[in-house]
């Protein structure tokens, strides 16, 4: 396919080695074809991988932050480097844009390595002292041990670029296992990584999440998991991890409010839901997919989304202009659609854009627009991750609130208003890992990403994830 070479073999102990369990179909989503069969790591595999990791440890912990930074910046370096190639890779297996993956996503997972190389370089903690008289006490930052991550399908590069940052840098070990939908680019990352690090520093197994996810979970060495991934998932690991008491990190789904006012600008937040409604066909966590607009700005609201929705190009990887791409799966796509049926049976629906499975082959499903949704509706309450916004008035403040916060889930939201203290107020009273005022989606890696609720309880990016990936350790001497 155009010459691109599908990297297929796992990275364990610093060796690139073919998995030994079943084959998996590595599909294009835009096309329905098999790009390429990756083979699934076997148990012994899961449990080299694990012991290569525990192995390392000691001899990673101990070099100083500086020689982990240095590792870090030339694998940054690398990736920026290969940009294309990863970028292609990426659109490829997840049917994405490719320009968007080169230009939104290439470059903002470098930035997490070198953040994460800088950054833990510059740690802090509270001052040493006497605090009991003869005594010295001071504060230590130190790392799990073996970290193993589990990650989803929806940013592949981008979320092992979250996941072992953090973990790299403050001096722990990791086995990665990517979504066995979309393991390209961290098999292409492993490559790289084969190049940079001490074995057994990062290793990546490939599979499901029964036959090697979970096993992976539950050997004894693991001393943390983290994963990025649905509820359900989230419930599976905590027990698999619960029967050891190993640290979990927990990043699981979104159904992320939208507040408009009357008085916001109408034009910029018909651009904002456009674009933040249906970036990555809405497969995201944080997408803008349930808009609570007051009644004085409703009906313009849907008319001008609607029109401005129905603009929106889909399409295959490198079409000119292709804005939007499929589903990861059929079955994926097959699940938006019948989210989006069950909402047009309600006499107080109206599917004002989209609404129908699109394109001629690959899994590409309209963008869409449900207006006239309540609060009760599964399609307000329930993640959909696809590409549907839903619209529903309202007419007091106090309204917005409560409904925008009556969800299980709890890690993104925005509100949209000129009046700064009206959207101060609002933002300090929304149960959400993250509130934009005004925007909605908008990342940096300087600053924490995660819920609260059912949305998880792990930081990605920030100083919050290095502390998440550490333990905090009171060292006192006797004077
Ligand atoms: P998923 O939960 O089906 O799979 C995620 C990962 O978990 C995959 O690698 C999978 O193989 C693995 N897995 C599944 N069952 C497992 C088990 N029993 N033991 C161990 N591992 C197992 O999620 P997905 O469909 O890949 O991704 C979509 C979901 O992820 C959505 O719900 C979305 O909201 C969520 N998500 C959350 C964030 C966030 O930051 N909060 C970001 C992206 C995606």
């Amino acid at each position: 396919m155009n010459g691109v070479q599908f990297p297929t073999q796992l990275l364990i102990n610093g060796q690139l080695v073919t998995g030994e369990g079943d084959h998996e179909d590595v599909l294009n989503p835009s096309t329905g074809e098999v790009l390429c069969k990756v083979p699934e790591a076997s148990l012994e595999q899961v449990q080299a991988a694990v012991a290569s990791a525990e192995a390392a440890f000691n001899a990673w912990a101990r070099t100083s932050p500086k020689d982990r930074s240095n590792m870090m910046l030339k694998l940054a370096d690398a990736i920026e480097a290969r940009g294309e190639e990863f970028a292609r890779l990426e659109s490829l297996n997840c049917g994405k844009p490719y320009l968007a993956a080169l230009n939104d996503e290439i470059p903002a997972v470098a930035d997490v390595f070198r953040f994460f190389a800088g950054a833990v370089r510059n740690l802090t903690g509270p001052v040493a002292g006497e605090y009991l008289s003869g005594h010295t006490s001071m504060i230590r930052r130190d790392p799990l041990g073996v970290i193993a991550s589990i990650a989803p399908w929806n940013y592949p590069l981008m979320m092992a670029a979250w996941k072992i940052g953090p973990a790299i840098a403050t001096g722990n070990t990791v086995v990665i296992k990517p979504s066995e939908q979309t393991p390209l680019t961290t098999l292409r990352l492993g490559q790289l990584m084969a190049e940079i690090f001490p074995q057994g520093v990062v290793n990546v197994v490939t599979g499901r999440g029964e036959s090697v996810g979970a096993p992976l979970i539950a050997q004894p060495q693991v001393r943390m998991v983290s994963l990025t991934g649905d509820v359900s998932t989230g419930q599976k690991i905590l027990e698999i991890a619960g029967k050891s008491l190993k640290r979990t990190h927990l990043e699981l789904g979104g159904k992320a409010p939208v507040i408009v006012f009357n008085d916001a600008d109408l034009e910029e937040v018909v651009a904002g839901i456009r674009t933040f409604g249906y970036y990555n066909a809405g497969q995201d966590c944080t997408a803008a997919c349930r808009i609570y607009a007051g009644k004085g700005i409703y009906e313009k609201l849907v008319a001008d989304l609607s029109s401005a929705v129905s603009s929106i190009k889909y399409g295959e990887q490198e079409d000119a202009g292709v804005e939007m791409g499929p589903l990861i799966s059929e079955r994926q796509r097959n699940r938006v659609a019948s989210f989006v049926e069950r909402a047009a049976q309600q006499s107080h629906v109206e599917i004002t854009a989209g609404g129908k499975v699109g394109g001629a082959r690959g899994f590409f499903y309209e963008p869409t627009v449900v207006a006239g949704a309540l609060q009760n509706d599964e399609i307000v309450r329930r993640e959909v991750f696809g590409p549907v916004v839903s619209v529903t008035r309202f007419d007091d403040e106090a309204d917005a609130v409560k409904w925008a916060n009556d969800s299980d889930y709890g890690l993104a939201s925005s509100v949209w208003t000129k009046d700064v203290s009206k959207a101060m107020n609002v933002a300090s009273q929304l149960q959400y890992g993250c509130t934009w005022v005004n925007t909605h989606f908008m990342l940096t890696t300087e600053m924490p990403h995660g819920g609260m609720k059912k949305s998880g309880y792990g930081k990605d990016m920030s100083i919050y994830a290095l502390e998440d990936y550490t333990c905090v350790r009171h060292v006192m001497i006797k004077l």
